[in-house]
This record gives structure tokens, sequence and C-alpha cells, in this order.
């Protein structure tokens, strides 16, 4: 296996065309601080892209700018062909339609029930009354909260609330879905579900989705591609699968700390004198890691103290941390594991 094997067909292979947004060089700064500092990405039909960044790396500014509510310094932000960032206030009206918005505090309108917050951009298009009430009755339906169309948002909960700002956003048929946070005020398993509803609604309506976040599990519960972002550059992007199981900015280390498997402090401290420390990461090939489970099993002087094995769409990605005995030879090893492409890395010789 190699991590820059090709991969199976997700939506971004398989897309064709210009892509739907495309930043060329955006710069956005405030005062000293440049909060979009030369950015340049594109987002193809039909992919799920992940901004992933921690707070103050310029995702709030980058997402402003998607939707027309920043105007970069220079550079071009292109949504469908169109340079946004040139446009006069007026011609922003119509584009922004053609962007669907969900947030992380669902900004529903409190006096208003379900059926009408989903209902207000076909209003505020002009769409007569009963074509409204079809269209948000079936997003309903597609979300699955049609029995709760006439109760008002203080009577739902927060899963509930964001399946109906996802509905909202869907209303107008928007070419672009950006997600803002939008599963950070949520707990663990209403986070799972709201995604696998974006997932679903990304596959069957082909929709293009930006989500921003500071969550690398949300990336890699629904991305197809991540881009990570840090003092407003854009630091590190690919597939998901690709970076998750080869991070090259240090930012990216950081941020999968946590989701990857990481050797317990105690483990490292209570190793007897000589034992070498191996950290083997590997990709794309479950063969990579029998390597690891065979060594350990057919000598004991190489010993797995901690890893395993997870998916990153549909791939597998494992980590092991193996202790070498003093005795062993540990440079064939090495070299069998790396000559399979995964990588083995001594933490303690
Ligand atoms: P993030 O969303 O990743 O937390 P932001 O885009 O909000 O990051 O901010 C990026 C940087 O730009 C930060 O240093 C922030 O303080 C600064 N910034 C953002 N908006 C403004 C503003 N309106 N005025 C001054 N500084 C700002």
């Amino acid at each position: 296996m190699s991590y820059q094997d090709g991969s199976q067909g997700t939506a971004v292979e398989n897309a064709t065309g210009a892509p739907v947004v495309e930043l060329v060089d955006v710069q956005r700064h405030f005062g000293a601080t440049p909060a979009l500092d030369g950015v340049s990405l594109s987002v193809q039909k039909g992919e799920i892209l992940g901004i992933i960044g921690r707070s103050g790396a310029g995702k709030s500014t980058l997402i402003r700018c998607l939707n027309g509510l920043e105007r970069p310094d220079s550079g071009s932000v292109i949504i469908e062909g169109q340079d946004i960032a040139k446009l006069p206030e007026s011609a922003l009206h119509p584009l922004r339609r053609r962007i669907g918005m969900i947030f992380q505090h669902f900004n529903l309108l409190s006096a208003k029930t379900v059926i009408e917050n989903v209902a207000l951009p076909l209003k505020i298009e002009g769409r007569g009354r009963a074509e409204r009430l079809t269209r948000a009755a079936e997003l309903l339906d597609l979300v699955g909260l049609s029995d709760k169309r006439d109760a008002y948002p203080a009577q739902l909960s927060g899963g509930q609330k964001q399946r109906v700002g996802i509905a909202r956003a869907l209303a107008a048929r928007p070419s672009l879905l950006l997600s803002d946070e939008a599963t950070s005020a949520l707990d663990p398993e209403t986070t799972r579900s709201i995604l696998d509803l974006l997932k679903r609604i990304n596959r069957e309506l082909g929709l293009t989705v930006v989500l921003i976040t500071h969550e690398m599990e949300v990336v890699r519960a629904i991305g197809d591609r991540v881009a990570v972002i840090d003092k407003g550059k854009i630091v590190e992007e690919g597939p998901v699968w690709s970076v998750f199981s080869n991070p090259a900015a240090d930012i990216t280390r950081r941020l999968l700390a946590g989701i990857l498997p990481e050797l317990p402090a105690h483990l490292a401290a209570t190793l007897p004198p000589g034992t070498r420390l191996v950290q083997v990461d590997f990709a794309g090939n479950l063969d990579d890691g029998r390597l690891v489970l065979d060594r350990s099993s057919e000598s004991r002087a190489f010993r797995i103290l901690h890893g395993g094995v997870d998916y990153v769409q549909e791939r597998p990605v494992g980590r092991f941390f193996i202790a070498v005995n003093d005795t062993a030879d540990l440079d064939p090893f090495l070299a069998t594991v790396r000559a399979s492409g995964a990588r083995a890395e001594v933490l303690v010789r």
C-alpha cells in the first residue's frame, strides 16, 4: 500500500466540470491581523469539504467571504463561475439565495412555527403560499420532522432545531450548503445523527457542502476532503483518509490528537531500560497491520502496547505502538514495515 494510493471513487474524484467554489489568493486583513492570508481553494460539485482550524484561524472570515457578507481586500471568490468579490451589493442578494447556510445556534425565528421557518426563504423569494407550504412539508419529511410542523422552536430539542435549520437552508434549492459549526452545540449522539443527515442530503441531492469546524470528528464522519487553516493560510489539504493517515502539518497532528491513538504516558514511563518504542502508522491496507500482529505473535521481543485500526472513508487507518526488547534486531522489522508502505518511527531508542 502507499499513502498516495488512488482512491475508491469519492464524490471528489467523480466530480466533473468547473468547481462550484473557487477561491484564488484571497486576502482579508483586520488592521495588522491577516484573518485570511492568500487562501486558494476549490470545491467540486457534489463534494463535502471540511475546513478545520483552531479558534482565530480565519474560519468565520472565510465563510463570510463565501456568502458575500465580507469582501476580501484582494483575490477572487468565484461561486458558480461568478466572482462575488467584485459584485455590487445589489447583485449579491440573488446569489446568496443560491447558498444555504446552517449555524451553530440554529438562528430560527422563535415566533414562527417550524413550517413557517422552513418556508421563510421562499416567502422572501415571493413564492405563493400553497407552493411554500408544499415545499416546506416535503423538506420536513426529508429531515424527519413532519410531526413537528406546527410546533414552535422552543418546543424542540437541539437536534430537532438543527433539522429545521437544514430544511430551511434547502428551501430555495441552493447549489451550495455552508455549515458553520452546525454541530458544535449538540451532544455526540445528536451530532452523529445530524452529520448522517447532511451526508444523506449530499449523496441524494448531489448538494455541494462546505463545513467549517474545529472538530476532526466532524470531518472524519462525513468529509470527502479536508483543508486545514491556520493563521489565515491553508496549511494542508487532501482526501480525508489521506490527511488522517499521513498528516503533514504540526497543526493537523495536534487537531488529530485524541482521534488517533496516543501512547498513554504511564506506558512509556514503565518500559524496561534498553527497550525501543516504535510507532507504526498505516493506511489503506490491512496487511500492514497484520505485519505488526504477526511479528508480535512470532517473537516475544516485539510487544504491542497500544493501538488499533479505525476506518476513515471506509479505508483502514491504523496505528500501533510496539515495545521492542533490547535483544531483538530492530532494523529488519523497520525495513519490512517501511517496504510495505507503512510508516515506522522509533520513539525511544
Ligand atoms: P475563527 O472563525 O477561525 O475563530 P476568525 O475568522 O473569526 O477565526 O478570525 C481570524 C482572525 O481575524 C482573528 O485573529 C480575529 O481576531 C480577527 N478578526 C476577525 N474578524 C475581525 C473583525 N471584524 N475585526 C478585527 N479583527 C477580526
